[in-house]
Order: structure tokens, then sequence, then C-alpha cells
């Protein structure tokens, strides 16, 4: 079965690959595994997939500088795989571009509704681009971009742009993490709610004065 499309997973650890290939075919994806960057970098241009799973810790170029080399040719999906909970800042700092991370050891199934959301979100941009202006911010949805009172123009990355989007579009209200959550990144995710802590910082970073409240012990509230 190979009806939706072929993903590319880049990992040097074998069984891992044989466990997701058994469950991404399954749900009717191909699998084409690469165990080393430079290998996938090649397959990425010869298999052309619709999403990529990219681990960090490889042999040869490691999985950041992998997503930096895919990020400067293509816009495809990249799920990053990570080693450990504090890599994730890492990866969010750095910028490099990818759009999801997942923990190890995670669950199959929790990868592929993550490939799913991914997928879902890819092909869901805002069909009517629209302006929110807000503490003297500008938010483009068309553009996708934020114009500071001073007059600066901020790309925020695609994850951060949806999370600002989705606050912005519900200002003045409360919103829980999970909540969030479900809105921006598609689907329940596993409780994981420090992701959103860790965006929303990013965000208040690029944007100085951005009016996101911390609402403690709930969520966050973009007020005006
Ligand atoms: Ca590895």
């Amino acid at each position: 079965m190979t009806g939706k499309g072929t993903i590319l997973l880049i990992e040097d650890e074998p069984d891992i690959a044989d466990l997701l290939r058994m469950y991404l075919e399954k749900d009717g994806f191909r699998l084409v595994h690469a165990a080393s960057g430079e290998d996938g970098l090649q397959r990425l241009d010869e298999r052309d997939p619709r999403v990529v799973l990219l681990d960090i810790g490889l042999p040869g170029i490691d999985g950041i500088e992998v997503c930096r080399r895919i990020r400067s040719t293509s816009d495809v999906p990249v799920i990053m795989l990570t080693a450990r909970d504090s890599e994730i800042d890492k990866i969010v700092g750095l910028e490099i571009g990818a759009d999801d991370y997942v923990t190890k050891p995670f669950s199959p199934r929790e990868l592929v509704a993550r490939v799913k959301a991914v997928l879902r979100r890819s092909e869901e941009r805002p069909i009517v681009p629209k302006v929110i202006e807000l503490g003297g911010f500008t938010i483009d949805s068309g553009r996708r971009e934020v114009v500071t009172p001073s007059g600066e123009v901020i790309r925020p990355t695609a994850r951060e742009f949806d999370l600002l989007w989705y606050l912005a579009e519900h200002r003045g209200l409360v919103l829980s993490r999970n909540q969030i959550l479900e809105a921006v990144w598609g689907y329940d995710y596993f409780g994981e709610t420090r992701t959103v802590d860790v965006h929303i910082r990013q965000l208040r970073k690029k944007l100085e004065g951005i009016p996101i409240e911390t609402v403690w012990g709930v969520g966050y509230r973009l007020g005006d």
C-alpha cells in the first residue's frame, strides 16, 4: 500500500526503522529508510517524500545540520526524533525549521498521529489572509509576519506564527495549554504541554512587548 505517499526516515537504529515501517505501512504510507544524514539528503532528492522523520543523533552529519540543509532547498514537513527532553529547547532555540519533534522512547501510534497532523496542517493554510492589530503589533496571516510598534518586520517560525495567530484570534480569552495544543498542534499532544511554554518563550523574545500574559495554573491570554 502506497496510497498516502512516502515518508522518509533518517535514523541509524534499525529497530526503530522496522517498527515505524510496520506502523506507517499499516496506515497506507510507504517508508523509505536512510541510516545516515548524507544518505537521507540524497533520498530526499530522489524520492520527494511528504514528511521527513529525522533523528538528531546520527553518524556523520547530525540531524540538526541535516535539517538545516533540508530547509535550504525544501519546505517538506520535518519531525525531529530526539533522545532527550532537553534537546527540544535546543531545536526550538536554533530555529532550524523543524515542524515538530518527539522524544524517545515514543509510541509508534503517537508518531503516526503526528505525521498525519503535520500533513493536515501543511494542507490547511488560511485561504483568506487576515490582519490583526494588537498592542501596536500588526499580525499578518497572509505574509505570516509581524510588524512591531517600531516598524520592524519579524517572521516567526511556522509553528510560532500559528500559535500567535491562534492567540490573536482568541484575544482576551484565557486559553489552557491543552486547548492551545489541540488547536495549534492539531491533536492531543499526549500531555506534553511544556511545548507550548517553549514556543511562548520564543515569541516573547522575538516580539518584545507582545502582550501575552501567563495565567498561572491555566495557560495564556493575549491582551490588547
Ligand atoms: Ca540515533
